[in-house]
């Protein structure tokens, strides 16, 4: 096994136990040079063991950490113990059910960096997203299928992510089915939506915001709702379930407003939901001509800034969304408004609501902070793992 010595004053952080080693931190490397995926020990200049993690060739971040105990082989037990006590964490959680959703591994956070396994009714979805996940994946899905006895575990390793590790898109059953088209699965609030885990966003849904929903829709009773990048509408669903007198649900893809009107007949809604393909971009301006109002509005937006050379843009884009439903909301209406954005702090976001709210000479209120559901942890050694972060506010 190689070993990785440290450029000086570089081992701060792994001595932090945060994950990631950087091309730039790395001195030399002593024995074998390593192939990709490899194990290797890392030291600080002195010479000093420090942690023990797998190598790529690919990104950046040359080696991913997976333990800081000299004693604790880098093998398929290691990876078997931290699935279990990541399944485990769920179950407490009390998020491990039978017909539910959830995201049983978050990678980095759960001490498995490049490894995110959702839960879908009985379905495992499987990113592999490192080299080193990459090479373990039977490893992975056999104590996944040992763990959980699952009807079926599918690959969805086509995040972009995996380009910049030097790994092609790949995708298919690994074990067991596969998944139907539309595995039908109950979320927080006893909503149902039907989920595509082969081809569908992410890994078919977007687990993040499960519970968000229904902190939103506690406003939405008698509301006209706007549901902004609604993908299948969780959002609008959860109103309707709450009250909500109409919506209009909002998204570029048809797919997701074709999922969307499963939805509503799944959960035997009658609230009127009308649905449009449009930018919403470009929505929200015709509606500003068309003077049209709405009491609640939620922004979901994909991610803005992939890297810090997008920040500034994206800002711009959240900025340009947040004053324009903040204009067309009625005086006491309600802003639910999210960034999926790591980049993007809560703080500059919140700056970004601000001046969004200060152009349109209105004035607002913070109620609500939300974040990305429980089963989505942030580990203190990796800050990194935080992204979602909304605001839910009134609008006079
Ligand atoms: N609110 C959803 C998740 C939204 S994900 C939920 O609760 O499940 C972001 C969505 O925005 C995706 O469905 C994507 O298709 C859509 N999208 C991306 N860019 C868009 C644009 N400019 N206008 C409208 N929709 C867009």
């Amino acid at each position: 096994m190689a070993t990785v010595t440290l450029h000086p004053g570089k081992e701060r952080p792994v001595v932090h136990h945060h994950p990631w080693v950087f091309s730039g931190a790395i001195a030399r490397i002593q024995g074998p040079f390593p192939e990709r995926g490899e194990v290797v020990d890392v030291q600080a200049a002195s010479g000093e063991w420090l942690a023990r993690g797998c190598w790529s060739d690919g990104s950046q971040i040359r080696i991913r950490l997976f333990t800081w105990n000299p004693n604790e082989p880098l093998d398929d037990a290691l990876i078997r113990r931290r699935i279990e006590r990541a399944i485990d964490g769920r179950r407490r959680l009390g998020m491990l059910t039978e017909d539910g959703a959830c995201r049983l591994v978050y990678a980095e956070s759960d001490g498995i960096p490049g490894l995110i396994v959702d839960h879908y009714a009985g379905f495992l979805a499987v990113q592999l997203l490192t080299q080193s996940m990459a090479q373990r994946s039977a490893a992975i899905t056999r104590i996944l299928a040992e763990t959980l006895a699952p009807r079926g575990i599918y690959e969805r390793s086509d995040a972009e992510v995996r380009d910049r590790e030097g790994l092609p898109p790949a995708s298919g059953a690994l074990w067991g089915a596969t998944p139907p088209e539309r595995v039908r699965v109950r979320f927080p609030g006893d909503l149902w939506l039907p989920v595509d885990l082969c081809s569908g966003q992410k890994t078919g849904a977007y687990l993040d915001q499960a519970f968000n929903r229904l902190r939103v829709a506690a406003y939405c009773a008698g509301a006209e709702m706007l549901d902004c990048f609604c993908y299948t509408g969780g959002f609008t669903i959860a109103a309707a379930r709450s009250g909500a007198r109409r919506a209009t649900a909002v998204d570029t893809s048809e797919t997701a407003l074709n999922m969307l009107r499963d939805g509503l007949t799944l959960n035997a809604i009658t609230m009127p939901v009308e649905t449009v393909a449009a930018d919403v971009f470009q929505l929200l301006r015709r509606y500003r001509e068309e003077q049209r109002r709405f009491d609640v509005i939620v922004l979901d937006p994909p991610k803005f800034a992939h890297s810090q050379a997008q920040v500034e843009r994206a800002t711009r884009g959240y900025k340009d969304i947040n004053l324009l439903a903040i204009q067309l909301l009625r005086p006491g209406g309600i802003l639910a408004t999210f960034s999926c954005s790591g980049l993007v702090s809560s703080d500059l976001f919140q700056k970004i609501v601000f001046g969004a709210a200060l152009d349109a000479r209105r004035e607002v209120q913070i109620i609500e902070r939300l974040a990305q559901s429980p089963d989505h942890p942030v580990l203190l050694t990796f800050p990194e793992g935080e992204y979602l972060k909304g605001l839910i506010c009134r609008v006079w």
